[in-house]
């Protein structure tokens, strides 16, 4: 049954791809939306038509569709409360913003942006916080017709009332403001776009939000925001500030740091489900601790009151190892799928599904993101393979590798390369027949002439793919002659 009472929304701006960190507020919102059997919405919040780009929005959509966060409402899908773009709810701010000047609780302001400047530049100077002291609070009707012959164009300000606020905050419990500083702030700028805390209020207001779960950097636009609604006479909304998400050296999380939106990291192959089992974990942890979770379980144990206040670690290992773990535990088939997407440079065809799914699985134990498959792969395809110098000198050229490759030439001849088995214990008994070297240097001998490498897929698995021809041919390659 749907709680129509629970509402939340995830609101991002266009104004780049989707970070990180919206992606963890937004699925914290989902989080608690489904836990409740309520509603999550999406909002676009496109009031800066200068750096709003179309693109980004469609990333928007598409990254949070790739971790499985759809959404019940939105500009694409619709709703009750449409549109939910803000460039096309502008007359909506407007209106509201008329109705408060004509209560007298906002007034417009004819103050041009350099007169403005001016004024925090003197603040600046003299060392005290800039506030806007209302010089246009009580004009009279003169100096307003004097203002619109200068060819003015006026915002509307926001009359702040001067009184004492706190709210509960359902992650950092009760939060107190001095309201002293806040001043009669901006609601809608000249050029009839509103501004974002009271495009913000208009927009939970008019869609029914109960619950404002969003980042603790909101949490000084939240006295702005409850006496909008006051002045509204509107329900205010349960907020849930959560803590910030931070770079392992405690800065703000950014591009140096590597990928910060969630299209990069999906593009270098970190699984969804695995990111989003990484970031439903950042600020929140079930009581069990456990770590390894699928989102139904998530939202099973989710508590949005066990968020914490403080803020998180966005540790690359951590998830590097998460990222390991889901691609360890996909059914083979569903990983040989996604693979396939880093393979496009491959003739795939030499090889059955059945066999590809080998390969993958074979070479699946060392992963940490999936575009390291074309690596880990690469002397599946192809006729010979690249031996660096490294290998050359400090494998394949020891006089006890030759003895094994020669040995092994002759073996190579009389493999069953259909029957795996088979080939396990052929190589078991070729092991003992080489006597005196040990294992390690025979199969690294073999190896590394197989595949150049000195580690990767089993033995058995590659000769069995290689197929005779290339193995003979690879073999005879690295013997000395
Ligand atoms: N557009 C705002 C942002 O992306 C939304 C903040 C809010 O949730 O109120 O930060």
């Amino acid at each position: 049954m749907t709680n129509n009472s629970i509402r939340v929304r995830i609101a991002p701006s266009p104004t780049g791809n989707l970070h990180v960190g919206t992606a963890r507020t937004a699925l914290f919102n989902y989080l608690f939306a489904k836990k409740n059997n309520g509603k999550f919405i999406l909002r676009i919040e496109d009031t800066d038509l200068e750096r709003s780009k179309e693109e980004y929005t469609q990333n928007i959509y598409d990254s949070l569709k790739s971790m499985g966060l759809n959404w019940d409402e939105g500009p694409d899908v619709g709703g009750e409360y449409a549109p939910y773009k803000q460039s096309d709810r502008l007359d909506t701010y407007k209106n509201y913003a008329q109705k408060l000047v004509e209560q007298g609780k906002a007034y417009y302001c004819w103050c041009s942006q350099e007169e403005v400047e001016k004024e925090k530049n003197k603040a600046a100077e003299e060392k005290i916080s800039y506030k806007y002291l209302g010089k246009c609070k009580d004009l009279t009707p003169e100096q307003v017709e004097q203002y619109k012959d200068e060819g003015r164009e006026p915002v509307i300000r926001f009359c702040t009332p001067s009184e004492k606020l706190a709210f509960d905050d359902i992650v950092r419990g009760q939060v107190e403001f001095d309201t002293n500083l806040i001043d009669d702030f901006v609601i809608m700028k000249s050029n009839g776009t509103p501004t974002y805390n009271f495009a913000v209020v208009i927009d939970d207001m008019e869609m029914k939000i109960s619950h404002v779960i969003r980042g603790e950097d909101h949490i000084s636009n939240t006295p702005k925001q409850i006496f909008i609604y006051r002045a509204l006479d509107a329900v205010v909304p349960t907020y849930a500030h959560v803590g910030m998400i931070l770079a392992p050296d405690r800065s703000k999380l950014s591009k140096r740091h590597g990928a910060t939106a969630v299209s990069e990291f999906i593009a270098q192959g970190y699984l969804p489900e695995a990111f989003v089992n990484f970031l439903s974990l950042l600020g929140w942890s079930p009581a069990d601790n456990r770590e390894v979770l699928e989102l139904q379980e998530i939202i099973k144990l989710f508590k949005l009151e066990k968020v914490s206040p403080s803020p998180a670690i966005f540790e690359f290992d951590k998830l590097n190892w998460m990222n390991g773990q889901y691609i360890r535990n996909l059914i083979i088939e569903d990983l040989t799928n996604r693979a396939k997407n880093y393979l496009k440079g491959f003739d795939l065809s030499i090889y059955t599904e059945e066999q590809l799914a080998q390969i993958i699985d074979s070479i699946r134990k060392n992963l940490v993101i999936l575009s390291e498959i074309p690596e880990a792969v690469i002397y599946f395809f192809g006729d010979s393979v690249e031996i660096d110098e490294k290998i050359q000198k400090e494998v394949i050229e020891l006089p006890e590798s030759q003895q094994v490759l020669n040995s092994f030439r002759d073996l190579a001849h009389t493999i069953d390369y259909d029957n795996l088995d088979e080939i396990h214990n052929q190589l078991a008994d070729f092991r003992k027949s080489m006597t005196g070297l040990k294992p390690k240097q025979i199969m690294w001998a073999i190896r590394a002439a197989l595949s150049g490498r000195t580690q990767g897929a089993d033995i058995a698995i590659i000769i069995s793919l290689l197929g005779k021809d290339r193995v003979l041919n690879r073999v005879d390659k690295a013997i000395i002659k």
